[in-house]
């Protein structure tokens, strides 16, 4: 460990009266001391004391431990972790965007709701469906609204008993919370032994529910990494018995610019633009999940809406009756707005074609360049993402976990590590299409000589990390017992 770095926290950095700043006294006869008593604090507040350098070093030094898309290879599996071209954050961060306040006159801020209108038609255009909101703050707020989209169609035709949600068993863990806020019963899909739904099980519970299903939420390709081939049976299947089909848009990276959600029947749709669109997501935000629908659920999108009047831009807000109203505050996540739209011109209606085809090369060639040191449990062709179930020679005793922690010796960030629950040592690998093939084919050669080290020195692999400042950490007990405040910390050595 190295004490300069790890050896303490700002608090313990804290000398009583150390200022970073020495400001003039005030000479204006009206300060502080003149505050009313009701409004001051009763006590200090505990705060630490230090000059300007140790807390601009103690914070950089911070930064440096830490590890992001900026500093290596991040080949997380199931949420998108992209490249973000820096042309975005500039973008998002000019004043005519970031200063402007959500409650400002139409008039004063057309530029802005020209991109807000422009990205709402670009992601129809690339998914195939008829109009989005862009109000939802996340994926998951995308599910429930388009959820909430579903069940306000059903009941304006009078559908009041259609309450229940089929959801694949390979399903992300927020369809079924979705469809539980929205009020509605989930019913699992189970999957085939390829990872795809099985349709003879979907088949059973139509015939035995189908009156009473509102929806089928799908991921396409799914959690797996692997198209489902089957969609065109499954959306005939369950638009013959009145319910709708619902896309999860989290793992569209694959197929942009190849196929689109809309032309294979799907109903409604969110999509993540914090992950197929670029921004940097992680540790909780910001994120965006606009939601699109077919023609003729338009009408129940919740609002506001940007619509363009004789070239002009304004917030149509109260112009739709059987709209849901607002789901989140104001407008949604603006410079995540700005910043996906800034992706999709850098790319052009010609370079987005090939984001999905490059995806799905990059994670094919990795696949088949360490299936015979890894375990794969799914054949054949994969998407953009696929899973190892760890090591093939499992006499070593080395796990996934093993594995993920001596990556990082290596420079590299850990894959997604024991997800999916399908298989013991999930291991999945998504490099996305911006990594050149110098940086993937420096990952195999990593990804190789660990399985080699597993065999030779497998002591040395199950003790990894050895280079990063902080050594293997307890997870369960972090887990069980996080301390996250200095007073804890305090109370917790007293
Ligand atoms: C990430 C993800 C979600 C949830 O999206 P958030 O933006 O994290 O709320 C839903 N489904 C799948 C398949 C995902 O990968």
């Amino acid at each position: 460990m190295n004490n300069k770095l790890y050896g303490n926290l700002i608090f313990e950095l804290s000398k009583a009266g150390r200022v970073g700043y020495s400001l003039p006294k005030n000479t204006y006869g009206h300060g502080l001391d003149e505050l009313p008593a009701t409004l001051c604090r009763q006590q200090e507040a505990q705060l630490p004391e230090c000059d300007e350098p140790t807390v601009v070093r103690h914070y950089t030094n911070l930064s440096h431990n830490n590890f992001g898309v900026d500093d290596g290879f991040y080949p997380l599996g199931s949420c998108t972790m992209k490249y973000n071209p820096a042309i975005n954050e500039e973008i998002a961060a000019l004043p005519t965007f970031s200063a402007l306040h959500p409650m400002q006159p139409a008039e004063t801020c057309q530029h802005a709701l020209e991109l807000y209108f422009r990205l709402q038609e670009a992601l129809a255009e690339l998914t195939g469906l008829s109009e989005f909101t862009l109000n939802p703050c996340a994926g998951a707020h995308g599910e429930l609204t388009g959820l909430m989209v579903i069940r306000a169609y059903h009941e304006s035709r009078g559908d009041t008993q259609r309450l229940k949600v089929l959801i694949p068993d390979s399903a992300h863990g927020t369809n079924p919370a979705s469809a539980a806020v929205c009020g509605l019963e989930v019913v699992e899909v189970k999957s085939l032994p390829d990872g795809t739904v099985d349709v003879g099980d979907l088949r059973r519970l139509l015939d035995e529910c189908g009156p009473q299903v509102a929806a089928m939420m799908m991921t396409n390709p799914n959690t797996l990494g692997i198209f489902e081939h089957a969609i065109p049976e499954i959306t005939r299947m369950v638009h013959d018995c009145g319910a709708l089909m619902y896309y999860d848009g989290a793992n569209l990276n694959p197929m942009l610019g190849v196929c689109r959600p809309g032309d294979m029947g799907f109903d409604v749709m969110h999509i993540n633009l914090h992950k197929t669109f670029s921004t940097p997501h992680g540790g909780g935000g910001p994120g965006s999940g606009p939601v699109g629908v077919r023609q003729g659920l338009e009408p129940f999108l919740p609002t506001p809406r940007v619509v363009m009047d004789e070239g002009e831009f304004r917030v149509a807000k109260g112009d739709y009756e059987q709209a849901l109203g607002s789901v989140g505050s104001f407008f949604g996540n603006f410079s995540v707005m700005v910043k996906a739209y800034v992706y999709i011109l850098t790319l052009g209606r010609e370079h987005v074609k090939q984001v999905g085809p490059l995806a799905t090369l990059n994670a094919n060639y990795i696949k088949e360049s360490l299936k015979d040191v890894y375990e794969l449990p799914i054949e054949g062709l994969c998407k953009h993402e696929f899973v190892f179930d760890g090591l093939k020679d499992k006499s070593t005793g080395v796990t996934t976990m093993d594995v993920a922690k001596r990556l990082l010796d290596y420079g590299y960030h850990a894959p997604t590590i024991y997800f999916p629950l399908l298989f013991h040592e999930s291991l999945m690998i998504e490099p996305t299409e911006s990594e050149s093939k110098d940086t993937i084919d420096g990952f195999i050669r990593v990804m190789r000589q660990i399985a080699e080290e597993a065999k030779t020195d497998p002591e040395l692999v199950k003790s990894a990390p050895h280079q990063t400042p902080i050594g293997r950490v307890d997870d369960v007990l972090a887990a069980k017992h996080p301390v996250v405040t200095y007073k804890q910390m305090l109370n917790d050595t007293h």
